[in-house]
């Protein structure tokens, strides 16, 4: 998990960014003008940031200068090509054209974190350690045998954690949408990952809707 600041005036967009990087596991700040912004990062550190260039009270360029050296994503338009340059000069670590798909940009903020060393490689919760990198699951540092869909719920589940996951979608997430067998599928594989893992406490259900990991952070 990441400490990540979202700077967009755009409301909707600024929104649904905050949403995507939750999902992935990540907690958000969000910011809605370069005042704000710049406010923030003198208050707070942030591992990462989502920043606009377009925007009022400050532009993101005057934003970054008052950075610090956090890593930096610029949104540009795609009109701004000299934006670019200008922004990965002053030492931006990447860029996304507007308008871009979420999937980029997450993918692009797990890139840049794994650059900066602030991506998660692996969790643990007690005495189970998961190695995302491996795609490994520990208990007591011994390897525990997981089929691949199980240990996809379980990622899924951590990614999420403290986050209420119907069962609809974690088939969509881990079975996708093509999948013909019923949301009992998801039952099974808790049941399993609880058993296995020791996570009887932790993977709670969630009255009529589903699963959470719950984990106190
Ligand atoms: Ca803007």
């Amino acid at each position: 998990m990441a400490k990540i600041l979202i700077v967009e005036d755009e409301l909707s967009i600024n929104e649904l960014i905050r949403r995507n990087l939750n999902l992935t596991g990540h907690r958000c700040t969000q910011a809605f003008d370069g005042l704000e912004a710049v406010d923030l990062l003198e208050k707070e550190k942030f591992d990462l940031i989502v920043l606009d260039i377009m925007l009022p009270g400050l532009n993101g360029y005057q934003v970054l200068e008052r950075a610090s050296g956090t890593p930096t994503i610029f949104l540009t338009a795609k009109s701004e090509l000299s934006d670019k340059l200008k922004g990965l000069s002053l030492g931006a670590d990447d860029y996304l054209t507007k308008p871009f798909q979420m999937l980029e940009l997450t993918a692009r903020v797990e890139a840049v974190l794994r650059r900066t060393k602030k991506a998660e490689s692996e969790f643990t919760l007690g005495a189970m350690r998961c190695d995302f990198e491996s795609r490994q699951v520990f208990l007591d540092e011994r390897a525990v045998v997981c089929t691949p869909k199980e240990y996809e719920l379980l990622e899924v589940l951590i990614r999420n954690r403290n986050i209420a996951l119907s069962r609809e979608k974690l088939l969509d997430m881990v079975w996708g949408y093509d999948f013909d067998g019923g949301t009992r599928t998801v039952d099974v594989h808790i049941q399993r990952l609880r058993h296995k893992l020791h996570l009887e406490d932790a993977i709670k259900t969630v009255y009529k809707l589903g699963y959470r990991l719950e984990v106190s952070e």
